[in-house]
């Protein structure tokens, strides 16, 4: 019973939904949104956000995460 083949699902519906861009992803796109990017900002919101974040904090001097 543990051998459940995860990848044998064709149903967009069964996507899981980002909770830092509200985003519904595929598994392809899975490490934008879920890999932490130590991005070396002095900025304690989107420190360890995955790239998919976009820091709001105007004095955000972070290139990943501005966009
Ligand atoms: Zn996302
Ligand atoms: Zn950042
Ligand atoms: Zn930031």
């Amino acid at each position: 019973m543990s051998n459940i083949d995860v990848r044998n699902r064709g149903d967009a519906s069964a996507r899981p939904l980002c909770y830092h861009c509200l985003e519904s992803y595929a598994s392809a796109d899975a490490d934008r949104h879920t890999v932490p990017v130590s991005c070396e900002a002095v900025c304690p919101r989107c420190k360890m956000m995955p790239a998919c974040y976009t820091c709001r904090n105007m004095y955000c001097a972070c290139e990943v995460h501005q966009h």
